[in-house]
């Protein structure tokens, strides 16, 4: 990734969704749409000690790693969060998130309700948006679309996801996913506002608005 000389810090959002809620899908389509205004942003790759599913390559989609390296990492103090989800360990990696932060990547966390709680309670400003399906028929659809599993493996996935979306409530922003387009949409907003207030685009724009008001008087 290029990096810029004199950055200016970039952002911390948090995404959460139950699973089913179409986050990944999102995420991933956001980074063109950011990258088109001019905002480099990244999604973080978690480490988990749960086995690679079919199609998921090691440091891309997650770091596999095993339970004595996860407690290792934990005793080092080397995550910003860790959380055990639907029995197995997810964290994110400190230092690697601070590091794209410092080089002015918006840095985008795909993680759960717990670990979003203790991501707030160090980094109070950063952001969170939580996506939520459009209806429950519709989530167990895409559960069912997604897997072959038999119905009580589904109720139990949709109980774990109603467990997730009772936390709707802790976050900044909350987005329906009925439309992917309009979804996405809504999320290339909240993640582009705060990269449009004046005192930023002030600066990106100083040459332009010393150009635009040459010469000018301006009635105070
Ligand atoms: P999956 O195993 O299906 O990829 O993810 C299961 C759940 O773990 C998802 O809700 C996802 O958001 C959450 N998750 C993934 N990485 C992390 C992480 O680093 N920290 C926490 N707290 N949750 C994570």
């Amino acid at each position: 990734m290029a990096t810029d000389p004199n950055p200016i810090p970039g952002r911390l959002t948090i995404v959460s969704a139950p699973s089913g809620g179409g986050k990944t899908s999102l995420t991933r389509a956001l980074l063109p749409r950011l990258a088109a205004h001019g905002v480099r942003a990244c999604i973080s790759v978690s480490y988990t000690t749960r086995a690679p599913r079919s199609g998921e390559v090691d440091g891309e989609h997650y770091h596999f790693i095993d339970e004595p390296r996860f407690l290792e990492m934990i005793a080092a103090d080397a995550f910003l969060e860790h959380a055990q989800v639907f029995g197995r360990r997810y964290g994110t990696g400190r230092a690697r998130t601070q590091a794209l932060l410092d080089q002015g990547f918006d840095v985008i966390l795909d993680i759960d309700w717990q670990g979003a709680r203790q991501v707030r309670r160090v980094m109070p400003e950063s952001c969170s948006v939580f996506i939520l399906p459009p209806s429950l028929a519709e989530l167990e659809r895409r559960l069912r679309a997604r897997s072959q599993d038999d119905d009580a493996t589904i109720a139990r996935r949709m109980g774990d996801a109603q467990r997730e979306m009772s936390h709707y409530d802790e976050y900044d922003h909350l987005i329906v996913n009925d439309d992917f387009d309009r979804a996405l949409e809504a999320l290339t907003a909240v993640f582009l506002s705060p990269h449009l207030r004046r005192p930023l685009q002030a600066a990106r724009h100083a040459h332009l608005i010393r150009e635009l008001l040459a010469n000018s008087s301006p009635v105070r």
